[in-house]
């Protein structure tokens, strides 16, 4: 483990990695399963300085959202990957031609060596730990960059991983974007990066100069598409949980919701009341999220104004404390109806907790206005599983999509979890995560006889006859 700063350092540590990696081999199932037991024993233990550390940073962060959505996906995702590792690892079989037939073939899933892992600052403990889990159960080691806006967070998830696994096997860099641009160019055997979009070009630009394969978890804008008639209560409290929860700092948060313009008023009435019920203490309880600094604050607020300026209806829901210093870490939940689109808050990731509300007229509009933007990562469908919900999941391309729920589908660790366009490439969770972090080696084992070996007498007729059935059966058909 190391608290490494300049490029010399984490270049000595990558190399101690990888030295340590092809000296020892790969690590059997049950070095894996024990480096998996270590994280999760070691994250239990400090579970408490960990949410400790995530608060301070945030200034306020809900201690119940960083047992949910940080040290519950940590726990779940490491148990998920113990139970099915076995599964994960076993060689497969694959078919083999016709000619080749007395042969074998296989695909063997290789560990890759050492894995980078840069991540931001909303969920500083499960975005650097689930990638963490997946690259070791995959039988790498790894190298982590928190990130510098969640300080005391970054130091304790260096600590923590410090006391349970040794430098060679996981090591933490702490530091900011020019120790971000120093480690995304280290040739790791592959790299996992989250964060923004606009990060993700530079760290991508940077691991193509060594060739590092990566993923990319981007961000982006998700909408909701409520279904005509499904503003009710059970879709707004999946709304107001998604929107709210860590304040809106989620990279899978619905971002804008697309409603029926019959159903606006219900939806306006019905969210203000749930939130009131989410918060019943006010918006300075303990539960509801800060925003992590006064930069993404003032950034938040600005399109609120830009919206206001342009003479858009904004309904803030709740009070915020008197208390300026206090005040300028909490936004209230914001309704924005009907913001053009030239709006700053159409134009860009909203990331707190303020929601735009845009309706239509038909289906085909919301697809259409869906369809006209970014892929976004996730999108949410609320109604029921008809025709006008497969449509919509026909046709448009997201990531993950959540039906009658928001949130929840990162939650399920048999998905794969992933963006697309320029909200993401590739994907981790799942069979996916592991396989994304493994060399599928497809290996054929000669057997007694094969085609070509039959060309030579005393068999080449054999072998003619071999190649004349099957170019026979793929002839193209007569003009
Ligand atoms: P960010 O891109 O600013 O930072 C991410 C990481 O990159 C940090 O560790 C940072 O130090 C590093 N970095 C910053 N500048 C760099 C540079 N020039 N070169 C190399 N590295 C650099 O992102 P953020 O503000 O921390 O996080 C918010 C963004 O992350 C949002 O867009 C959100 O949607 C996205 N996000 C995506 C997911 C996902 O799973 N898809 C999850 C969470 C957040």
């Amino acid at each position: 483990m190391t608290l490494a700063q300049g490029s010399t350092e984490m270049v000595d540590v990558l190399s101690r990695q990888r030295s340590a990696f092809l000296q020892d081999g790969p690590p059997s199932l049950s070095l894996r399963e024990a480096r998996l037991q270590r994280l999760r024993a070691a994250v239990l233990r400090h579970r408490e300085a960990l949410k400790d550390a995530v608060s301070a940073d945030f200034g306020n962060r809900s201690r119940h959202e960083t047992d949910l959505m940080e040290l519950a996906c940590i726990i779940q995702g490491i148990d998920y990957l113990l139970r099915n590792l076995r599964r994960f690892m076993k060689r497969e079989r694959r078919h083999v031609q016709f000619a080749y037939r007395s042969g074998r073939a296989y695909v063997e899933y290789q560990p890759l060596g050492v894995v980078g892992v840069m991540a931001p600052w909303n969920y500083p403990l499960s975005l650097t730990l689930v990638p963490l889990a997946t690259a070791l159960a995959a039988g790498n080691r790894a190298m982590l960059k928190p990130s510098e806006l969640t300080p005391r967070a970054s130091q304790a998830l260096h600590d923590v991983l410090a006391e349970a696994f040794a430098e060679d096997e996981v090591a933490v860099i702490l530091g900011g974007p020019e120790v971000g641009a120093e480690f995304s160019a280290l040739p790791f055997d592959y790299l996992l990066f989250t964060g923004s979009t606009q990060v993700g070009r530079k760290v991508m630009r940077a691991a193509s100069d060594n060739l590092v394969p990566v993923t990319l978890e981007l961000g982006g804008k998700s909408p909701a598409v409520i279904a005509r008639g499904h503003a009710n209560d059970r879709t707004i409290r999946s709304l107001v949980f998604g929107k709210l929860s860590n304040a809106g700092q989620t990279c899978v948060a619905p971002d804008y919701a697309l409603v029926h313009e019959s159903d606006l008023q219900t939806f306006i009435d019905q969210y203000t009341n749930t939130v009131r019920r989410f918060y019943p203490n006010g918006l300075d309880s303990s539960d509801y999220t800060t925003i992590i600094n006064t930069r993404h604050y003032q950034r938040l607020s600005g399109l609120i104004n830009d919206a206001r300026n342009r003479g858009t209806q904004v309904l803030e829901i709740g009070q915020c404390p008197d208390d300026v210093a206090v005040r300028e870490r909490i936004l209230a939940p914001t309704l924005v109806i009907n913001p053009d689109d030239e709006a700053l808050l159409m134009q860009e990731e909203i990331f707190g907790p303020v929601l735009p509300v845009r309706t239509y007229t038909t289906l085909d509009e919301a697809i259409g206005y869906v369809n006209a933007r970014p892929r976004p990562l996730a999108l949410y469908y609320f109604g029921n599983e008809d025709q006008g919900c497969a449509q919509v999941l026909a046709r448009t391309t997201s990531g993950n999509v959540g039906i009658n729920n928001t949130l929840l589908h990162v939650a399920q660790d048999d998905l794969p979890f992933g963006g697309v366009g320029a909200s993401g490439m590739g994907a981790y969770h799942g069979v996916e995560g592991f396989r994304s972090m493994s060399q599928a080696k497809g290996v054929f084992v000669q057997g007694r006889w094969n085609l070509p070996g039959l060309l030579h007498a005393p068999f080449g007729k054999i072998a003619e006859l071999g190649i004349a059935f099957t170019l026979g059966k793929s002839r193209a058909p007569s003009p």
